[in-house]
């Protein structure tokens, strides 16, 4: 496969490589404001200075719509007004006709207060902090990319940054957002993390359940015959889902949580059970819907309620992502990079972009370990690498086929 020419991948990579004190700098100032999910000051006011950053690193977008979060107030379970954070989408000109969208979540899951104890620190080629391996490092390296472009005078095509604020809780006010900039996408591509440098091309859907057994409650040593209990049946329910699971598929069932009963003496007149579900494919998501809506108590004069559903759908690897991945690694292979590719549990806002049909690659972002812990960190090596390699993809995608 043509893509370019070695010289220019070179010169990208030369020119990101020119660059890495001010990529970190840059870093550093990202990771220094804090952005929980849950606090919409923080968030706005890292919004705000994301604003101000893209302005003066890319300059004024073609277009641009900051939606207001607190406007789908009520979505995802929260119930409050005003909570989530507001999305900011930039269209950036370019060449060719269908854009290029580039998703990047600027919330974190750490709590405003973290980074008194623990700062952005750069030891080596460690730098550690919170959110910088998911995915602050990610937006740095989208940037700086673009720079190198811009700078080397070599194309790109036209581009939609999507940056929402709410994706660590589920993307429960951005997910339109996002289906509604992906939708005439030539592909997606996103800033997550990688996982250990590869490339996540397939991410399962994740469904969250919960089930309530209602019973009838009667003296366990008296008169147990008059007595339904809860707990048979979610004992019943339990080994059923558990069934469900099947590893060839990529189906994982968990049910995580059980609770019910009163005394032992008396016989269960409630119960009710957590379940986590993973799967690979739509086609997997709705047999589990399926057997979901077929539980019937084992008791006639017990029930069982199921509420909870898909949080997420699966992101499947079609043909579109894999052209895609295999552009991505011929332009990683004129860099001298190796580039893998791997299908994970987690979901992110890949798998609602996949979900439309379009390509999706995923993970182009940091080089590091540590999501949602505290020994999160990535390589500032590795930054300038996936910088160079995201130069070099958006380049390949605005160059004629
Ligand atoms: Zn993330």
């Amino acid at each position: 496969m043509t893509v370019g020419n070695d010289v220019e991948a070179g010169e990208l990579r030369a020119w990101i490589a020119g660059h890495r004190a001010e990529m970190l700098a840059d870093l550093a100032a990202y990771v220094s404001l804090e952005t929980p999910s849950n606090d919409k000051a923080l968030l706005d006011a890292g919004l705000d200075w994301l604003d101000g950053y893209l302005a003066a690193r890319l300059g004024a977008p073609a277009a641009t719509r900051r939606a207001d979060g607190g406007a789908f107030g009520g979505i995802g379970g929260r119930g409050d007004i005003g909570v989530y954070g507001d999305a900011r989408i930039n269209d950036y000109p370019g060449q060719g006709n269908a854009p290029i969208v580039l998703l990047a979540h600027y919330d974190t899951v750490w709590p405003a207060g973290t980074l008194a104890s623990w700062p952005f620190t750069v030891e080596g080629d460690r730098a550690t902090g919170p959110g910088t391996f998911d995915m602050k490092a990610g937006l740095v390296q989208l940037v700086w990319a673009l720079r190198a472009l811009d700078a080397t005078g070599l194309p790109r095509p036209p581009l939609r940054l999507l940056l929402n604020g709410d994706e660590e809780i589920g993307s429960p006010v951005s997910r339109p957002l996002i289906e509604e900039a992906a939708r005439d996408a030539a592909a997606v591509l996103v800033f997550e993390a990688s996982a250990d440098g590869a490339l996540k091309t397939a991410r399962k859907g994740v469904g969250i359940f919960q089930l309530a057994f209602t019973g009838v409650e009667a003296h366990a040593g008296l008169e147990p015959a008059n007595g339904a209990s809860a707990i048979d049946e979610l004992a019943r329910a339990v080994r059923r889902l558990h069934d469900l699971a099947d590893p060839g598929a990529g189906t994982t069932v968990n049910v995580g949580v059980v609770a019910g009963g009163t005394g032992s003496n008396v016989v269960a007149g409630a119960a009710r059970a957590e379940v986590d579900v993973r799967v690979s494919s739509q086609a997997e998501a709705a047999r589990v819907d399926a057997a979901l809506a077929g539980l019937r108590p084992h008791d006639p004069r017990a029930s069982i309620q199921v509420r909870g559903g898909w949080n997420r759908p699966a992101m499947e690897r079609g043909p579109g992502t894999a052209r895609l991945f295999a552009l991505a690694c011929a332009v990683a292979a004129e860099m001298g990079l190796d580039l893998r590719e791997c299908s994970v549990g987690g979901a992110s806002d890949g798998n609602f972009a996949a979900a439309l049909g379009v390509p999706v690659l995923d993970g182009l972002g940091a080089v590091g370990a540590g999501a949602h812990a505290r020994h999160e960190h990535i390589s500032v090596d590795g930054m300038v690498e996936r910088a160079a390699l995201t130069a070099g993809l958006l380049r390949a995608l605005a160059l004629p086929d």
